[in-house]
């Protein structure tokens, strides 16, 4: 982390970029992380309530073309000696650290629901499609290799729904779920991007083409894989959960 707060009086000093900012482009408050404490590491760092429109040197910088989820901006944010009021911190200094992996957790069944409806819709699109589309003198709904790709579709659907529910439930219970969560947010993005290159598959020439939704789907479900934690760092917690290492 490069971004740093100063305390200067009554104002803390905030110098930094950060990348890849859902919303940051349209957003009036967000949160920031700084560097409060250099010398505490990972217990040195605090959080931060930003008024974005209120704030002295404060920007939006790139806001960036995207693959998918076109539809949300994503933006850099810009702090150039921004100023802000002494008590615009989020709980308590150094502890900033601790509350972002705590939103992660959170973030990662949002994440993992995302994907799944991303899925369903497809598994909707697919079945439509199917039923519509005649080849060969029947509705291609009839051949058994889009019924295996459907069906499994289903079944995937169902167990990431599964897995979502469970993480949740533990969340709203006050249980431990940052394990489940990563295998929530893991599994039904995976599930998501698999079953949108079949969708695509399905829907043949009309799956690439943006008359049909399919594509959009595609390019949405990529996302998932990668943002509130990549795939890769989901299977890093869940398996440090297994070795104890938490
Ligand atoms: C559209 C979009 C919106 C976003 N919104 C936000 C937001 O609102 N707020 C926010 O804070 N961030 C946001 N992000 C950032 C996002 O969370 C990160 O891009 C993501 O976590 C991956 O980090 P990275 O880009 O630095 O990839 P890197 O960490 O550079 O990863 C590159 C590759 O290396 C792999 N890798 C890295 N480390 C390891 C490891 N230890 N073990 C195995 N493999 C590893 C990764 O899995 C990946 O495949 C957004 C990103 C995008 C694209």
């Amino acid at each position: 982390m490069k971004t740093s707060a100063v305390l200067d009086g009554n104002h803390w000093i905030i110098n930094g970029e950060k990348k890849f900012i859902t919303n940051g482009n349209i957003a009036k408050y967000g949160v920031i992380a700084a560097v409060t404490d250099k010398t505490k590491g990972y217990k040195g760092i605090t959080q931060f309530v930003i008024d974005f429109e209120e704030t002295e040197g404060f920007s939006v910088g790139k806001v960036e073309d995207k693959l998918g989820i076109r539809g949300s901006g994503t933006s850099e944010l810009v702090f150039q000696d921004a100023r802000i009021p002494k008590d615009a911190i989020l709980g308590d200094p150094g502890n900033g650290f601790r509350q972002m992996l705590t939103t992660l957790d959170s973030g990662r069944i949002g994440i993992a629901s995302q994907a799944l409806g991303i899925a369903k819709c497809c598994l909707e699109e697919s079945v439509k499609y199917s039923k519509e589309r005649v080849q060969f003198g029947k509705p291609i709904s009839e051949f058994q290799a889009i019924q295996f790709k459907m069906a499994d579709m289903a079944t995937r659907i169902d167990a990431a729904e599964l897995l979502i529910l469970r993480a949740a439930y533990l969340e709203s219970n006050h249980k431990h779920f940052e394990k489940e969560a990563a295998m929530a947010k893991m599994y039904a993005s995976d599930v998501a991007m698999w079953a949108t290159v079949e969708g695509v598959q399905i829907l043949g020439g009309y799956g690439y083409v943006t008359e049909y939704p399919m594509e959009r789907l595609m390019r949405d479900a990529k996302i998932t894989q990668i943002y509130e934690g990549t795939n890769e760092i989901m299977r890093v917690v869940v398996a440090r959960n297994l070795l104890g290492k938490r």
